[in-house]
């Protein structure tokens, strides 16, 4: 249970945060994994860091929202491994303003990377899994926005709640194929994308930024802490070594109970 040898791994995001430290932990279960990140030099420096600790990693340039590159960031690692048996659709930014301050550039650009990518990441990378007929994983990252809302952020629940819709068809599409595919929603963890958003919400509410993250962000955690990226890259690990279709189609929430299912 929980080993990955020679699985081959596409991570989308993995230059940073979560994605990143998903990546290692493949690694370091056995897997050979792809990071695609749209900064590319980021990318091979987290690929970097994982062979000199022993284990298989390759670098993908992949802006997830651009068709061509999305289909040659996948058949890169086909040509290089042969396969894809697990995909991390993880790449996602945060934009925040209120429904009626957002620009239509700004709400279509979140669309994009957040379901855009996870519908082309996974349209590619099933393909390739439906073909052989060997199995696999998708997992997607979604959020406890996933299941709630929170102010500001209207086109990011927005796709996070369009993730489980996507998750779900998939789950029932590649069955067959013996493919799984389910989402983990992540509480609050301390990555770039969260340090950004810290003082924008305290300009937008007019508090301290420890109040943003002691009233709002934590604050209906069960005990007021962050979830970290191992938290989330150990439920990654879990849901892609897992060995039958019985855990398929699911949300699994990492939050510190903020939401309970
Ligand atoms: P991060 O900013 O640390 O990392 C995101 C990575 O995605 C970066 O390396 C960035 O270059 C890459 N990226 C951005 N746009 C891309 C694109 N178009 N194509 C390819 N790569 C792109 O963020 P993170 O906190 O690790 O977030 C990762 C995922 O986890 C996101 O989907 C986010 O919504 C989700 N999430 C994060 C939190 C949190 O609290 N940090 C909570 C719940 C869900």
């Amino acid at each position: 249970m929980n080993r990955l040898d020679g699985k081959v791994c596409l991570v989308t995001g993995a230059a940073s945060g979560i994605g990143k430290r998903i990546a290692e932990v493949y690694a370091q279960a056995g897997g050979r994994v792809a990071i695609a990140d749209l900064r590319l030099e980021a990318a091979e420096e987290a690929a970097r860091s994982i062979r000199d600790e022993g284990g298989q990693a390759i670098a993908v340039a992949m802006d997830v929202t651009d068709e061509q590159q999305v289909i040659d960031g996948v058949a890169k690692v086909i040509s290089e491994w042969g396969r894809v048996d697990v995909l991390v659709s993880n790449a996602g930014i945060q934009i925040v303003n209120k429904v009626t301050d957002f620009s239509l550039a700004d709400w279509k650009k979140m669309l994009a990377i957040h379901l855009d990518g996870a519908f082309l990441t996974s349209r590619e990378c099933l393909r390739d899994m439906e073909k052989r007929r060997e199995g696999g994983a998708i997992i997607y990252m979604g959020s406890v926005h996933s299941h709630l809302a929170s102010k500001l952020k209207a086109p990011y629940v927005t796709a996070k709640h369009g993730l489980l819709g996507l998750c779900r068809t998939v789950a029932r599409e590649a069955a067959e194929y013996g493919v799984r595919a389910n989402v983990i929603c992540p509480g609050f963890v301390r990555t770039p994308l969260v340090d950004k958003q810290i003082p924008e919400q305290a300009r937008e509410f007019g508090i301290t930024e420890e109040a943003v993250v002691k009233d709002i962000m934590l604050k209906d955690t069960v005990d007021g802490e962050f979830t970290t990226v191992d938290d989330v890259a150990n439920v990654a690990l879990t849901l892609a070594a897992f060995e039958t279709n019985a855990l398929t189609g699911q949300s699994l929430v990492v939050s510190h109970g903020w939401f309970m299912q």
